[in-house]
């Protein structure tokens, strides 16, 4: 299914919802955390860089939404113990969660898997993936405490198709659409968190021009171009999805 790119729903559906949003210092997380705050959320920005992370506090503060929060948090060293820390961080300052935006990523290297270094395979592995198991893993107790949830993890085409030199980026996004299918089951009988993939498409942004050295990226969407199919997911229309793997574009 594609997500509408031209949703605008009134300013205050997110009202009183508490997101976070990892990889919101940066390209598309961004972009949506500033639009959810531009729809009345609250977002828990999470990234790895500090300075980042408080540009795009002064942009979603001035979106709108209250009481947002910095998370700082490298996803390369999470462990079951810094996502709990997590966990109790947003329990404590907030008490709830209604929707987690699993976006941050990296791209590893654009070569055959004959040439790839298996340490950066395992970076993009840790990143892509497992981060999102252990993020995911964590936060459900508080997800399923909300009457209406979402969980959203990022894809790619690569994650629906395998392509030739995408190596670990390729393998890690198939892995993160297993995860999403594995947790919509688990969640699918309490209906309370709706679980859901989405791959932006190509969008213009610092990783699309690492992969894409020689397209022109005035040819591209922008992340802020994108944002309101994510918004539809957070929004009360995504509560009928559930389990999909959808597309921006
Ligand atoms: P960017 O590189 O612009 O942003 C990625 C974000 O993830 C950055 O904020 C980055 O932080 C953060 N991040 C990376 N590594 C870590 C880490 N170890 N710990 C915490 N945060 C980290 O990429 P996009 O905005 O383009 O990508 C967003 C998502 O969309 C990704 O999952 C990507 O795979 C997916 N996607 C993008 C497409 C595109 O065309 N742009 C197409 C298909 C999928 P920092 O700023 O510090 O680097």
């Amino acid at each position: 299914m594609q997500l509408p790119l031209d949703y605008a729903p009134d300013e205050s559906i997110l009202a009183g919802r508490v997101i976070l949003v990892t990889g919101a210092g940066d390209g598309i997380g961004k972009a949506v955390a500033t639009l959810l705050a531009g729809h009345g959320a609250t977002i828990v920005l999470l990234g790895r860089n500090v300075k980042k992370l408080e540009a795009s506090y002064d942009l979603i503060e001035a979106a709108g939404g209250k009481d947002h929060a910095i998370f700082p948090m490298d996803l390369l060293s999470a462990t079951p113990d810094s996502a709990a820390q997590l966990h109790d961080a947003v329990h404590t300052e907030f008490g709830r969660l209604d929707g987690l935006l699993h976006n941050a990523g990296v791209l590893g290297s654009i070569t055959p898997l004959e040439h790839y270094e298996p340490e950066t395979w395992l970076e993009v592995m840790q990143i892509n993936v497992n981060a999102g198991f252990l993020l995911s893993a964590m936060l459900m107790p508080l997800l399923r405490q909300s009457t209406d949830a979402r969980v959203v993890f990022t894809s790619s085409g690569v994650g629906r198709k395998g392509r030739a030199y995408w190596g670990a980026y390729s393998v890690s996004k198939f892995a993160v659409e297993g995860l999403m299918q594995v947790l919509a089951d688990e969640t699918e009988s309490e209906g309370r968190v709706r679980v859901m993939s989405v791959n932006p498409g190509a969008t213009r942004t610092g990783m699309r021009a690492a992969a894409f050295p020689a397209e022109d990226p005035l040819t591209l969407k922008t992340a802020q171009d994108i944002a309101p199919a994510y918004l539809y997911l957070f929004g009360p229309e995504g509560r009928a999805l559930h389990g999909q793997a959808l597309d921006c574009q």
